[in-house]
């Protein structure tokens, strides 16, 4: 393995250590020109998939495309790391557990929207912008109404619930004189 920061080709592996639930393995690895360290991952390889473009192009699917686009839509928003690649990972292998040999674009984004929602707003709305292509401001604004309005519904049920809870209501009491 070559050193990505000096060039050198002597570098050791220091480090070994296997992910399973990704089935990845990451090396940590020193350069012995110019001991910086860095890392790796392997993982195996795995059939080709293609994406559909909407304009009819097959594309080789890429997963750093779809990490690096919900990196941007989640910029300097609360969601970790953690949390994009296990979106990018979920999504990844659903589409491969599906066993087809390629997928629609347009099927992708709605899954990646389907999974920014729950993660952040903000993020959600920056994504379905890029993604929707929205031709005009109307109809970005529609799609941040229809969320909005999702969320009441949400805050709604979830106060429903509280309120028909026993254990809540009882505490909640006013006490009859
Ligand atoms: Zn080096």
């Amino acid at each position: 393995m070559r050193c990505p920061l000096c060039h050198a080709d002597d570098t050791r592996v220091i480090e070994t250590r296997t992910n399973d639930d990704q089935g990845t393995i990451r090396r940590r690895r020193e350069c012995q020109e110019c001991r910086r360290r860095f890392t790796t991952y392997e993982r195996c390889e795995e059939p080709q998939l293609f994406v559909i473009k909407k304009d009819g192009r097959r594309e080789l699917f890429d997963r750093e495309k779809l990490l690096l686009g919900i990196t941007r839509a989640c910029e300097k928003r609360p969601v970790s790391r953690d949390a994009i690649e296990g979106v990018v990972y979920d999504i990844e292998r659903a589409l491969r557990d599906s066993l087809r040999d390629e997928v629609p674009s347009t099927q992708i984004g709605d899954l990646v929207m389907r999974r920014i929602r729950d993660l952040d707003e903000v993020a959600y709305v920056r994504f379905a912008s890029v993604y929707k292509e929205f031709q005009d401001l109307i109809s970005f604004l529609h799609e941040i109404e229809r969320l909005l309005e999702r969320a009441r519904r949400e805050r709604l049920a979830e106060e429903q619930q509280t309120l028909f809870d026993p254990q809540e209501s009882d505490t909640a009491k006013i006490p009859i004189r």
